[in-house]
Formats: C-alpha cells, structure tokens, sequence
C-alpha cells in the first residue's frame, strides 16, 4: 500500500524541523505511481504532483506522528479537493417545470441505466417524472427504457417507431408541458466512439430541449480514454455534471479525478450496481480514499489529523504552563474549534476557562466569525502575534485593511485573547496543577 511504500521514503527523517524538498520529491514518486496505477491520465497526475508539492514543501514536521501519514494526509486533502471537495452537489432543478435532464455519453457507458436510476430517485422525491427515448439506432433501447421506467413507477413516452431523435425530442417536451411533468430525462444515443453524427445530434437535442442538466455518464473503468471522452463532450455540449457508473468494480476510480481536472464539472453521482437504486450521491472523500489504494485511507488521515491536534495542544499546553499564551496559539484554537466544530478543543479540556469558554459562546463565535479572526491574526506580523502590546493605532488600522474588517473588531479580539492570556496566567501560579490535569488527559 501506499503508506507502506510512503514509511520507507520517511524512515530515515526524524527530528527534522520541516519535511525537505528531496524528502518530498521521494514520496511523490511513489504517489504519482499510485496515481497512475489508478488510471488517472497523465497530465492530470502532473498538474495534481506539482500542487501536492507546494503543499507540503515547508509543512512542519509533527514529532508524534509518522512523516508518511503526514504526508499522506497532505496528498489525501489534495484529492479530496480536486475532487470537488466534501460538499456532494445534487441535481438542478429548473425554477419553472419542467427540468430536463439529457443524458450524454459513450454507448454502454450506462446511459440508459443511470436514466431509470434518476428516474427513481426523483420518483421517490415526489415528482412527476417522464422517461423518453431518443435512441433509434438500437431497436432494444426504447424497450430497455420503458421497463426501468415500468421498474421505477413512473411514465415512458409512448414509442413511435420512425421518429428522428430531435422529433421524439420535441415530442417529449410537448407532452411533459401538456401533461405537467416536473422532470424529462432524455435518454439518447451512444457510439462506441466520438464521431461527428452523434455530436451533432446531440447538440441539436440540447438545442430542442435547453436541458438544465446534461449529464455526461462516462465507465469509472475506462481509463486514460476519460479525458479524451469528457473534452470531446464537453467542446460540443453545454455539459453540467458527470456520472461515473461501474464504481462497483474494480477500477481504482482514476477516470473521476481526470474527467473532473479536466472538465471542471462537478460529479454528481456514482453508478454503483446493475440494479435501479444502485445509484449514490458522489463522494470525494470514499473516491480518493480508493485513488490512494487503501480502503483504510480515510480512516488513517482522520488518525493522523486527530493525532495532529493532539501534538498541537500537548505542545501548546506546556507553553501554557509557563503563562506563555501568544496569538498564534490564540489561532491555532481557533483553527482547532473550527475542526472539531465547536468548543471542545483545549478549551474544553482546561478547568478553568469556563468562563471564558462561555464568554466566547456568548459572543457568538461561529465559523465564519472564526474565519474573520484568523484572517485578522494572520494580518499581522510575527513580532506582533507574538507580542500584541506593540499594537497602536495605526498598525491595527494597517491590520483592519488587510483582513478587511474594521478597527473595532481588531480590538474585539485582542480583548479577547488579552484575557485568555491572563486566565491562562493565573492558572499557571496555581503550580500548573489545572495543566497537569489536561496533559494526563491528553496522555
Ligand atoms: P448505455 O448504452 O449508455 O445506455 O448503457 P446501458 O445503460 O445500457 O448500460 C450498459 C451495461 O452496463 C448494462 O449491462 C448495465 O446493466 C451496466 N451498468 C450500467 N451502470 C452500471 C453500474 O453502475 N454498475 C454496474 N455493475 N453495471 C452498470
Ligand atoms: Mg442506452
């Protein structure tokens, strides 16, 4: 496995303030092997490489955890990211009904199977849904249609043999007006290759039918060819998604990050079986878990995060324990609340904050002003953060602009920390006894 492979890279670095550049070159050979034996294409693993290295170059080095898991980690964020990050982003809806969904892709890519898969789901979310199919080119596909549409409970437009793909197309939008559909879903056509015919058709269909969403449906297997497919599309149709069917097979799920790098659509779902509900809302983080090669990955990383905030806060509470608190540490909880969601970092842990912990709800302290505060603390300079005194007015006027809040919340916040700082101090003459406590539990 790749962490495996990773530990060998890092066994010799140790004690070692930052991870070097050749420490860094080392592990990304081996994650740009992993990554290529997952299939993802080429250019796309040396754009990812090359972020992944800015990344990591410079990042400190955490004694307690194993550099490879560290920097696994970094690669793992990395994925998760280029993936589209954690947020799974569903179907569009269009304002006024009816939402056409056309599905675009190669033939067998499961077009016609994530169709009746789409069909359900909505069918399931209450809406009125009408399945039509545009292929004319193979006899069986309208039938094939008709019974997921039997399967799923919901309407096939009649077939009508004879009909160009635009007519039936038009057919399809009269009828869900007419008969208030709330969803279309044009089921068309595949070749086994690109060719001229088939795009052109297929944009005369987007043409008809001004879809809200053209999904690309593309084999999760298919490899080095998912670039050259998912440009093709996306040249010649106003693409808005993707669909990666076959993610129950044995594919390492390459294809998702190049189609993705490549097009910069979202994936909206993962085919995930033969079967009308094997449909899931896509996930980045169980897709780049499975790019890694290790379906433990994502338990590994959150180890080594958590790991990571334990080195932090045992670290921080020492400093502590000297009646040391300066406003890097101030961020550092901060960043630390906002992982763990809430108000259980180190503050949670110390007896003796209470107070301040509930002056801090009091104060409303969410997310977005957390982000708010961090910017501030990072407008400022190092001699600052380490010694806010030298503060006056027109360094804080030069810190409100560059965090883009006004002068009065940079005073909010020193406010803040000026009294955390002198909490932390009082329990530091107390023999450090509150601090004892934290590390045993910590320990
Ligand atoms: P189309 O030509 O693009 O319409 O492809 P079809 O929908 O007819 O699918 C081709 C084959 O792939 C069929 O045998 C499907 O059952 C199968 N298939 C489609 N999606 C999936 C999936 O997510 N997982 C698996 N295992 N098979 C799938
Ligand atoms: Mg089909």
């Amino acid at each position: 496995a790749l962490t495996d492979r990773l530990s060998g890279v890092f066994d010799r670095l140790s004690g070692r303030g930052v991870l070097s550049e050749k420490d860094i070159d080392e592990a990304l050979r081996e994650v740009r092997v992993a990554l290529l034996e997952a299939d993802v294409a080429l250019p796309v693993v040396r754009e990812f490489i090359s972020k992944a290295k800015e990344r990591a170059t410079g990042e400190e080095v955490i004694r307690s955890i194993r550099p490879a898991d560290q920097v696994v980690k970094i690669i793992y964020d990395g994925l998760v990211e280029m993936l589209g990050g954690e947020a799974a982003e569903g179907l569009n809806l269009a304002l006024n009904p009816p939402t056409v969904i056309l599905m675009a892709g190669l033939q067998g890519s499961g077009k016609t199977t994530t169709a009746g898969k789409l069909a359900l789901k909505l069918a399931k979310d209450r809406k009125k849904v009408l399945l039509a199919s545009l292929d004319t080119r193979r006899p069986a596909a309208m039938e094939q249609l008709a019974m997921l549409a039997k399967q799923a409970e919901v309407d096939s437009l009649p077939i009508v043999p004879g009909q160009s793909a635009p007519d039936i197309a038009r057919r399809a939008m009269s009828a869900a007006k007419l008969q208030g559909f709330d969803v279309v879903i044009l089921d068309t056509a595949g070749r086994t290759t690109i060719d001229e015919a088939m795009m052109s058709e297929a944009a005369e269909i987007a043409k008809i039918a001004s879809p809200t969403e053209t999904l690309l449906v593309a084999d999760s297997l298919t490899g080095q060819d998912a670039v050259r497919t998912a440009k093709a599309f996306h040249e010649r149709l106003p693409l808005t998604g993707l669909v990666l069917t076959r993610a129950d097979g044995d594919g390492r799920g390459g294809a998702a990050l190049s189609m993705r790098a490549v097009t910069g659509l979202p994936i909206k779902f993962l085919g995930v079986s033969e079967k009308i509900d094997g449909l899931d809302a896509f996930d980045a983080r169980r897709v780049a878990g499975r790019i890694l090669g290790q379906g433990d990955v994502v338990a590994l990383v959150e180890k080594a995060a958590q790991d990571l905030d334990v080195a932090r806060t045992e670290a921080m509470a020492k400093k502590l324990a000297k009646g040391q608190f300066d406003l890097d540490m101030l961020a550092e909880q901060f960043g630390q609340m906002k992982r763990m969601g809430g108000m259980e970092g180190l503050m949670g842990l110390l007896p003796g904050v209470q107070k301040v912990k509930k002056q801090m709800a009091e104060a409303n302290v969410s997310d977005k002003t957390i982000d708010r505060q961090m910017a501030i603390i990072s407008s400022m300079t190092k001699a600052e953060r380490k010694k806010p005194d030298i503060l006056q007015a027109s360094r804080k006027r030069r810190i409100a602009a560059g965090a883009g809040v006004d002068v009065a919340e940079v005073n909010r916040l020193l406010k803040q920390h000026r009294q955390m700082a002198d909490a932390f101090k009082m329990m530091s003459r107390d023999g450090g006894k509150g601090f004892a406590r934290m590390a045993g539990m910590l320990g």
